[in-house]
C-alpha cells in the first residue's frame, strides 16, 4: 500500500464556469485558473501522484504551457491514471473534501463520485467526496475561493515491488 496527500485552492471569480470532478455546477460564479481550474481533481491528482512518488501536477502539466489552456482536468487524471498503470499501481481508494462556503455541492457529489470512479477504474464506493462550509471563515468561508484535500491508497500489483 502506497499512501497520498493532496491540496489545492482556486480563487472564485466572475465569468468561469465551476467545475469540480468533472461535473459542472450551475452557480454565480467559477474558478480561475489556466486549465478548467476543477480544484478538486487537481487535489486528487497530486493525492495519486504524491502516492506513487510522481512528484505533482505543477511539474506534470505547467501552467504556462499553452496545452493546457482551458482543459478539461479529467483529461489530465486519465493521463496520471496512465501513469500509475505503467508502474503497476491501482487505485485502493481515495477520500476528497471540498472546503466551499456556497454553493451547497451535496446534490451533486454522487455524479462526480460516478465520473471520478470511471476515470479511476474502480467501483462506486472506493470513492468518497465529501462537502464542508468554513463557517464563514477565512478565504473560503468569505466566498473568496474554493479549496480541497484529498487522500488516497494505491495498492502495488504483485510481481511490480
Ligand atoms: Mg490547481
Amino acid at each position: 500500500m502506497r499512501i497520498g496527500h493532496g491540496y489545492d485552492v482556486h480563487r472564485l471569480t466572475e465569468g468561469r464556469k465551476l467545475i469540480l470532478g468533472g461535473v459542472e455546477i450551475p452557480f454565480e460564479r467559477g474558478l480561475d485558473g489556466h486549465s478548467d481550474a476543477d480544484v478538486l481533481t487537481h487535489a486528487l491528482m497530486d493525492a495519486l501522484l504524491g502516492a506513487a512518488g510522481e512528484r505533482d501536477i505543477g511539474v506534470l502539466f505547467p501552467d504556462n504551457d499553452p496545452r493546457y489552456e482551458g482543459i478539461s482536468s479529467m483529461v489530465l487524471l486519465r493521463e496520471v491514471m496512465r501513469r500509475l498503470r505503467e508502474k503497476g499501481l491501482r487505485v485502493g481508494n481515495v477520500d476528497v473534501t471540498v472546503l466551499a462556503q456556497r454553493p451547497k455541492l451535496r446534490d451533486y457529489i454522487p455524479h462526480m463520485c460516478v465520473h471520478l470512479a470511471r476515470e479511476l477504474g474502480v467501483s462506486r464506493d472506493r470513492i468518497n467526496v465529501k462537502a464542508t462550509t468554513e463557517e464563514g471563515l477565512g478565504f473560503t468561508g468569505r466566498g473568496e475561493g474554493v479549496a480541497c484535500h484529498a487522500v488516497c491508497l494505491l495498492e502495488e500489483q504483485e510481481g511490480e515491488r
